[in-house]
């Protein structure tokens, strides 16, 4: 990353000129065709007409799953012109198309006190997906099929479904999909893909063994087909470097025979590898397989600072918002250009910003109280060993695209200047 960070900065700025100064985008034409090895240099980005090159419906998403969380804790989210506005409204203005947004099952404890993260349960989907829908964008809902986060490093099941077999769990994947996709479209929700687990590399639902995984996900995906016929069911994996893996996850997929059109990846630059990697094993799986690829969850810092007084994930390196928004800009030109079928790229988390400015001590009042933290103490009914641990605030304040204060980083410009026409 470092060694291109200053040529992307400068595409970058060459473009926020560029779309200061031009009127609305000239008419749709067909994606520049760019060799699949290339650079992203100055040359192979389209500099000309910057705003009109992705191919009609590509999928600039964003997860905000924490902005319910964080409005309660008493955050504000401001648009371009200072003025105060709700924040789904300024992604929409600003380019994004998708909305993004966590489902666990139950992130609460006997008494109803929230584990944090956002406290991300079906109702919490459905208000963000409401007003998703009232800017005319499309959500992404990303079941986790647990009641806390779900990674490559925790996948357990739900309270209420520890010990059940196999075909007791994949019933239950399948009501517990089937009946909150309904619940979506019955507040007129307008769900456009559904994740069938979250960063499931060979683990979902507290199983570890493919022969009992891929019931599970059966079972997600013929729910989604039923609730959402329209909507795309998406997989998602992470750790794209890792040789070879992206082709056994869908050759097993294919060998189990699953239902699913969209392979999806995270891709944090930090640790995941080079941007020429992750086109050539989503492209692969896509040209093996036939499937539809694109980044699931991205993120960059634009500062080293922390601002809400729970240390960032990433700290410490040579960030900017206008590295921010030019590692936004590659991922979405190496996905739209030098991807083979790929539909889109989604933000994680890009307005979890800090609740308060005092001290840790209030904040930390507002986090247990609203959830607006990644955990609260109360987590550890559930995750004694990390979350009971390590309970706190947002670990991505400085991976926004808004500062401290709820007002957009410039940053935020880049979905705009990617956008295509309809
Ligand atoms: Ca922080």
């Amino acid at each position: 990353m470092t060694n291109t960070t200053g040529k992307c900065t400068a595409i970058l700025l060459a473009a926020i000129l560029m779309i200061a100064c031009s009127a609305m985008p000239t008419q749709q034409s067909e994606p520049q065709a760019v060799p699949a090895t290339a650079e992203p240099t100055a040359e192979s980005i389209p500099q000309e007409e910057p705003a009109d090159r992705l191919p009609a419906g590509f999928l600039l998403g964003m997860d905000v799953s924490s902005v319910v969380a964080e409005e309660n804790s008493g955050v504000t989210y401001y648009n371009f012109d200072g003025e105060q506005q709700d924040l789904l409204q300024t992604l929409a203005e600003n380019g994004i198309n998708t909305i993004r947004v966590r489902v666990w099952n139950d992130p609460f404890d006997a008494e109803g006190r929230g584990f944090g993260g956002g406290n991300n349960d079906v109702a919490t989907a459905i208000a963000i997906g409401k007003r998703a829908t009232q800017f005319g964008m499309r959500l992404l809902v990303d079941f986790h099929y647990s009641d806390f986060w779900a990674d490559p490093g925790k996948q357990k099941a739900p309270r209420a479904w520890e010990g059940m077999s196999v075909g007791e769990k994949a019933e239950a994947v399948y009501a517990f999909t089937k009946e909150s996709l309904e619940a979506m479209r019955a507040a007129g929700i307008d769900v456009g893909m559904v994740q069938i687990g979250n960063e499931t590399n060979g683990a979902l639902c507290g199983e570890t063994e493919w022969s009992r995984i891929l019931p599970l996900m059966r079972a997600g995906s013929r729910a989604v087909r039923e609730a959402y016929p329209d909507a795309l069911v998406a997989v998602h994996f992470t750790n794209p470097e890792q040789g070879g893996a992206y082709a056994a996850y869908a050759k097993t997929l294919a060998a189990y025979d699953l239902d699913y059109d969209v392979f999806g990846s995270s891709y944090y630059p930090y640790w995941h590898g080079t941007l020429e990697n992750l086109s050539a094993v989503l492209s692969e799986v896509a040209e093996t397989y036939g499937k539809q690829v694109m980044v699931l969850e991205t993120a960059y810092p634009f500062t080293d600072e922390d601002t809400d007084f729970f240390a960032n994930t990433v700290g410490e390196g040579n960030f900017s918002v206008e590295g921010q928004a030019a590692l936004v800009r590659s991922v979405i030109e190496t996905i739209a250009y030098r991807t083979t079928n790929g539909i889109g790229v989604c933000y994680w988390e890009g307005a979890w910003i800090t609740v308060g400015q005092s001290s840790r001590a209030e904040n930390s009042a507002l986090w247990e109280t609203y959830g607006s933290g990644w955990a609260s103490s109360c987590a550890a009914v559930y995750d004694p060993e990390d979350a009971g641990r390590y309970y706190g605030g947002s670990a991505v304040d400085n991976q926004a695209m808004f500062d401290a204060d709820g007002r957009p980083l410039e940053s935020l410009r880049v979905w705009n200047l990617a956008c295509s026409e309809e």
